[in-house]
């Protein structure tokens, strides 16, 4: 891909002579480390590499540095890097990375700014934004190669106009590289699986600023922790490129319950979801401010077939709704309702969590999620989000990429929308996120790492796929550039 999209890395690694970083093929040791500086750049060197990019060096002090720092939650706006290079190419992505080795800094590749935990920015870190690579290619044999600034609306609206799409998340801002190295989930996964299962290649700087492009069959194992591994690990991702699938109108329904539904809500849902058929998709929000716990069920069909879901659905639950919506769009119509309109690209401050639900949560445990949902005590409310898994994210077996789940039910998500960012409030979410793990128990089979939390076990997001995934890391990263709080041991 580089040697199409990048004309100046394309020439370092064929006519340069350091072909062998491309045709390497193994998970060899990278270049040692070279002796380390202070961790704190002389002015000279800082002058040097402005002069060296094609994009942008915001230090503290410049116009625009202020800016360049902020991530979508506004929480992090009081993080002070080191500096923020504003990437133009994988050239700079290169540059900034060797800088970074020479003078022993913390390097922190951002693509969309959306992590759970601020994991793309920080204090005294160098931040690598590739938000600015945002070009998209659609090709003849209909893939799409796009930079890893790249956001989910902006995929969707460019591969719309050729009636095609890639599964993806639904919030519109959200970088499509860390969504992609984290799994993928959101609306299309039944029908198509996740984010990560369309993507076929891309281009990867590893700390000593070389450019590798993985896929199935070259540096395999690479491309294996690349996929469920989660951003921040392995190096930086400047381009991506995913197979297309057909761009299908959806049929859209929502259903509400009355507060006293719950429980019979939560377990007919996960009832209906055992014979959903692929092009469904339905998930389940159970909402408060504390105390009542409202259910709802929102859902698409793709092949038009929301009548007959619903009918299933109430079925499975065993009682009608108070109120039912159902309407129909086009494929960029559906899209853009699930993306919120407008407001689903405002920033705004969360907390949160999340389980994998690896068997089906019944009886007395319904109970104590309903009741742990309905505990909070904070400003602002929360949410469990259960998003549906299966159709063809089962289509692959748990070991073929590092994403395990495949064969899990759902990913839940607990998320409290803060109104107020003190700590007070903090620490309520952190304790409502505890309780709700608590709830759910034994019924949770891990994390899913693209909703990272604070003072989880990282294993927890892995299962068994975590050693092999930390061995392929320090093969990569062998001197722990990358290390992070958040990142695999390197
Ligand atoms: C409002 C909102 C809605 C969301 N909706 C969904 C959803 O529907 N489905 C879903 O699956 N997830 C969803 N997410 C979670 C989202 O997938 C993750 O937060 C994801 O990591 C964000 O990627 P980013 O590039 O925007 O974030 P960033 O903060 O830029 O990056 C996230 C992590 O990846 C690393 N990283 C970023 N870019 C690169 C790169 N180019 N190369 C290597 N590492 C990199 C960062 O260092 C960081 O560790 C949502 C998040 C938010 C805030």
């Amino acid at each position: 891909m580089s040697s199409v999209h990048d004309a100046k890395i394309a020439r370092r690694t064929f006519v340069g002579g350091s072909a062998a970083v491309l045709g390497a093929g193994l998970a060899g040791p990278i270049a040692a480390r070279p002796a380390m500086a202070s961790g704190n750049p002389p002015a000279s060197a800082w002058t040097a590499l402005r002069k060296q990019l094609d994009g942008r060096l915001y230090r503290p002090g410049d116009d625009g540095y202020t800016s360049a720092l902020k991530t979508f939650d506004p929480r992090r706006d009081g993080q002070r890097p080191l500096a923020i290079v504003r990437a133009a190419n994988t050239t700079d992505v290169s540059e900034a990375l060797r800088f970074t080795v020479k003078y022993d800094l913390k390097p922190r590749p951002r693509s969309g700014g959306h992590s759970y935990v601020g994991a793309s920015t920080g204090n005294g870190v160098l931040v690598i934004d590739v938000g600015g690579m945002n070009k998209i290619v659609y090709h003849s044999d209909k893939s799409v190669s796009i930079g890893a600034g790249v956001r989910l609306g902006a995929l969707h609206t460019a591969l719309d106009k050729h009636r095609r799409t890639v599964p993806t998340g639904t919030c519109p801002t959200v970088g499509a590289a860390g969504l992609t190295l984290g799994g993928g989930i959101g609306t299309e996964n039944r029908l198509y699986g996740l984010t990560q299962d369309a993507l076929t290649t891309a281009s990867i700087v590893t700390a000593d600023g070389l450019v590798h492009n993985p896929t199935s069959s070259h540096l395999s194992d690479m491309f294996w922790a690349m996929r469920g591994g989660g951003g921040g690990n392995i190096g930086i991702v400047t381009w991506l490129r995913y197979k297309t699938y057909p761009a299908l109108p959806g049929e859209i329904f929502r259903l509400r319950w009355s507060s006293k539904d719950a429980h019979r809500v939560l377990t007919g849902w996960q009832h209906r979801l055992a014979e959903q058929p692929r092009h469904s998709w339905a998930n389940l929000h159970l909402d408060s401010s504390g105390g009542a716990v409202t259910p709802s069920i929102t859902g698409v069909c793709w092949d038009g077939s929301a009548s007959a879901e619903i009918r299933a659905i109430v079925s499975a639950i065993g009682k009608s709704p108070s109120s039912k919506q159902i309407w129909q769009e086009s494929h960029a119509g559906a899209m853009s309702w699930f993306a919120g309109g407008s407001a689903g690209s405002k920033r705004q401050s969360w907390y949160a969590g999340s389980d994998v639900v690896g068997s089906k949560i019944y009886g007395d445990r319904a109970d104590k999620v309903i009741r742990a949902v309905g505990s909070w005590d904070g400003a602002g409310s929360v949410a469990a989000i259960f998003d549906p898994l299966g159709g063809a994210v089962a289509d692959h077996s748990a070991g073929s990429t590092a994403f395990r789940w495949r064969s899990a039910l759902a990913d839940v998500q607990w998320y409290v929308g803060l109104t107020k960012t003190g700590s007070t409030n903090l620490d309520k979410a952190a304790a409502w996120v505890e309780r709700c793990h608590g709830a759910i128990g034994s019924a949770s089979v891990g994390g899913y790492v693209n909703y990272l939390e604070p003072g989880r076990e990282l294993s927890d997001y892995y299962g068994a796929n975590y050693s092999k995934l930390v061995s392929i890391n320090k093969s990569y990263d062998p001197h722990g550039v990358f290390d992070s709080r958040y990142s695999l041991p390197g």
